[in-house]
């Protein structure tokens, strides 16, 4: 009895697979990894707490920080991560993300210098990923070219709204799109040009295992005058629709055919609270940092805002915002499961 025990637990062993064991990550690799480089092209701040690099002013700390400031800084961060064996994000102004109480045990790229500069050639501008959008958006004004007036506003990075396709008032960045040049998740840098691009409502491929290190818009001519009104229209809907409080703007897509913000404020969301995150009483699609407010606050909301519009009309809503678990990867199943 006792040997027959024994052969089939032997056999039991010898049927786990060995193959493919997960590679343990190598923090302690990743600086010699990024030693050859110029110390200007990059800066590593361990520890380095993320609430402050989110519109939300929630998140832990992140394991490191990268502040990139020339395409081949990207390039050796990426293919640093690939060696040894790390997860990385990249982040722009936080405008859209909800980083997790714990922090990212991930690389976080942030991109700064030569990578958020901004160039005119005649009615184009070459902008770097991590030029603020608004300096896109008054260069463009004051240069009279049309194209991305309406997005002026909208809190966030080149490379983000273009990772979102952000869009306000009929106009979507990548409408304006001429080339992006990428680094892959592999680490090679490429120009992808507009027609390999991908995209619709808030999403893109850029936004998909990539960063955007540059990017070129064709604009077109238009009156200065009326760009300038444009622009102080789209600033004061959004200044007379929004909060004043720290948030990251809608919180769930529009489902086709309505407004989740309609929908949600139906159900009776406006006011709903979790420690210092409330849905706000201005826009029942945005949820506030009301002071003090933790990831694990917003996510109940969030559950809770998702519940009751499906209980009350069937509808499953679907995020707009990255929700980051601690890899740094966006959270995926329904929202209602965030709790
Ligand atoms: C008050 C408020 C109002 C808002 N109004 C609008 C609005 O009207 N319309 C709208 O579309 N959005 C709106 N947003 C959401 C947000 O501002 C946009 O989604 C914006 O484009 C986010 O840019 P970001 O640089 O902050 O990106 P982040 O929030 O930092 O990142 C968003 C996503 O983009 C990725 N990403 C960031 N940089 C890069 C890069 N260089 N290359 C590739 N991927 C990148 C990130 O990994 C992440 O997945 C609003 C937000 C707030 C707080």
């Amino acid at each position: 009895m006792d040997l027959c025990v024994q052969v089939v637990a032997a056999t039991r062993t010898a049927a786990i697979p060995q193959a493919n064991p997960m590679p343990t990550p190598d923090w302690d690799a990743l600086t010699g990894q990024l030693a050859t480089l110029p110390g200007e092209s990059l800066t590593l701040l361990r520890r380095e707490p993320l609430a402050r690099w989110t519109t939300l002013g929630i998140g832990g700390p992140a394991r490191v920080v990268a502040r990139c400031r020339c395409r081949d800084a990207v390039v050796a961060c990426v293919t640093a991560c690939r060696a040894c064996h790390l997860p990385w994000v990249v982040l722009g102004k936080g405008g859209n993300v909800l980083v997790p109480d714990e922090g990212l045990d991930a690389l976080v790229l942030v991109l700064d210098g030569e990578l958020a500069t901004l160039e005119r050639r005649e009615h184009r501008f070459v902008a770097g990923g991590g030029l603020p959008l608004a300096k896109l958006v008054r260069a463009a004004v004051e240069a009279s070219l049309t194209g991305v007036e309406c997005l002026g506003g909208i809190p966030g990075t080149v490379g983000g709204a273009l990772a979102m396709n952000a869009g306000a008032f009929g106009q979507e960045i990548l409408d304006v799109l001429a080339w992006a040049e990428v680094v892959d998740g592999d680490g090679s840098a490429r120009r992808m040009e507009r027609w390999e691009i991908e995209g619709g409502y808030r999403w893109s491929v850029l936004g998909k295992g990539r960063i955007v290190t540059t990017a070129e818009f064709a604009l077109r001519p238009e009156r200065r005058d009326v760009l300038a009104a444009r622009l102080r229209e789209a600033r004061d809907r959004r200044r007379a629709a929004l909060p004043v409080e720290p948030s990251a703007g809608s919180v769930f897509r529009n489902p086709p055919g309505d407004w989740a913000g309609r929908l949600l404020e139906l159900a009776g969301c406006k006011g709903l609270r979790v420690g210092g995150a409330e849905v706000s009483a201005r826009h029942a699609n945005v949820v506030v940092n009301a002071g003090g407010a933790r990831a694990a606050d917003v996510r109940a909301v969030i559950a809770e805002m998702a519940r009751r519009v499906e209980e009350r009309f069937g509808v499953h809503l679907e995020l707009e915002l990255k929700v980051l678990e601690r890899d740094g990867s966006v959270a995926a199943g329904p929202p209602g499961d965030l709790a």
